[in-house]
């Protein structure tokens, strides 16, 4: 036996080989990603690239998050080349050793008020606001109950969540199911009956699911929460901007903010700035004083991660008040919504009757997704097929979101596009 002595020259080490595998087999199975390139601000019509380089051309976007028309409105643009001039780029630093912006207190003013808690905290993204909040706030002995569709980043921060603190339990539940096999209910019963469970037990879900369009039953997710003993924490990420009467969110639809029907709350909320609020980027979480204090003592992107850009924080906050200032552009959107469900319905095309303006359109097979999504845009029309990983093998779909900025003439021309696959 002879042993190497050559070093392992590039092109042979185990991850070029197992990269260039993966790739091949995406591209060979039709479900390689292109990033399409645009040129011109996110809006109802985009200018896009053709695939290489190629002509600019103008397409419908129905794939945007953007569902308040806010993401290119003169006013949120002003808000943030204002605090750039105001303050620069950034602190440089970490908010417990440099301080933030007023900026920054004010959004967060902001939020607590427009989700009608105590207090709030701005992280980078909604991901990171998620993997903030179980590391830091749940303890050995606690226990996280977590719907099987929950975003990635709630999953992911569960998981962090266990390798940090040992003896965190966790369990999931089938999607907005609360009694019966496999659901809320039960998950709540055995962490009663566990006797390693002698802490807290958290709740978590999705306020809109992003993947379905549909919402979770938060009146009775709070009653049994109650029941048990249990907080309640919503990520609302699609929900804000888009539910209830002011589009606070999934809460605001259910009547569970001040003043509304129902008098059960959420505990604590996480949701995004990089949708309806603003489009740029940046997350946030909403509760009480304590738990925001925990989470700037304790949390560590909150430590060891610098602030949202006061560039996003003044659009973000800028977007909140025109929600406010203008709700009927949240009543426009809904509008959009219930006349496009209704085309789609009449186009002979299976969608869930929901308040959401989220429609997917399911066509199973991941690669048939994504071709129909081509050649949708070949007709115009921007619509990105889903499939693995971001939902199960076989529940591939085209996704379809609509925004108040669309008028009714662009929904038409989107059934139509359509209706020609
Ligand atoms: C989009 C989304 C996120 C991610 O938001 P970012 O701010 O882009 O990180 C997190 N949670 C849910 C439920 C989402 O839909």
């Amino acid at each position: 036996m002879t042993t190497s002595t050559s070093a392992v020259v590039a092109g042979s080490r185990p991850f070029d080989a197992r990269a260039s595998a993966t790739l091949s087999q995406l591209r060979a199975g039709g479900q390689f990603k292109v990033l399409r390139e645009l040129d011109s601000p996110m809006d109802a019509v985009v200018k896009m690239r053709a695939d290489g380089g190629g002509e600019l051309r103008d397409v419908l976007c129905f794939c945007s998050n953007n569902y308040l028309g806010l993401a290119n409105h003169p006013e949120v643009v002003e808000a943030g080349l204002k605090a750039l001039k105001d303050y620069g780029a950034g602190t440089a630093s970490v908010r417990f050793i440099c301080g933030s912006f007023s900026p920054h207190a004010v959004l967060e003013r902001a939020i607590a008020g427009y989700m009608g808690t105590e207090s709030s905290y701005s992280f980078v993204s909604a991901w990171t606001a998620n993997e903030a909040v179980f590391p830091t706030l749940c303890e050995a002995g606690d226990i996280i109950i977590s719907d099987e569709l929950n975003h990635a980043c709630i999953i992911d921060g569960i998981r962090l969540a266990t390798v940090i603190k040992k003896g965190l339990h966790k369990a999931v539940y089938r999607n907005n199911v609360l009694e019966g096999e496999r659901s809320l209910r039960a998950a709540l019963e055995a962490a009663r009956a566990n006797k390693d469970v002698t802490g807290q037990v958290w709740v978590v879900t999705d306020g809109v699911f992003s993947m379905e369009g549909s919402i979770a039953d938060l009146p009775g997710m709070r009653a049994l929460c109650d029941e048990f003993g249990a907080m309640l924490v919503v990520d609302d990420s699609h929900g804000h901007g888009v539910m209830g009467t002011l589009g606070r969110g999934t809460h605001e639809h259910w009547g569970m903010v001040d003043g509304g029907s129902h008098p059960g709350r959420v505990d604590l909320f996480t949701g995004t700035l990089g949708k309806a609020l603003g489009g740029g980027a940046g997350g946030f979480v909403a509760g009480s004083r304590d738990a925001v204090e925990m989470l700037i003592q304790r949390g560590r992107p909150t430590l060891f991660s610098n602030a949202l850009p006061v560039t996003i924080a003044a659009s973000a906050t800028k977007a909140i008040e025109i929600v406010l200032r203008e709700p009927q552009r949240v009543a426009r959107l809904r509008e959009n919504v219930a006349y496009a469900r209704q085309r789609l319905k009449a186009g002979g095309f299976d969608v869930l009757a929901s308040p959401t303006a989220i429609c997917p359109i399911i066509v199973h097979d991941t690669a048939k997704a994504i071709a129909m999504s081509q050649r949708l845009l070949e007709l115009g029309v921007f619509v990105i097929g889903f499939g693995y990983p971001v939902v199960p093998e076989g529940h591939a779909r085209l996704r379809c979101q609509i925004s108040a900025a669309h008028t009714h003439e662009h929904i038409d021309a989107l059934v139509d596009a359509l209706k020609k696959l």
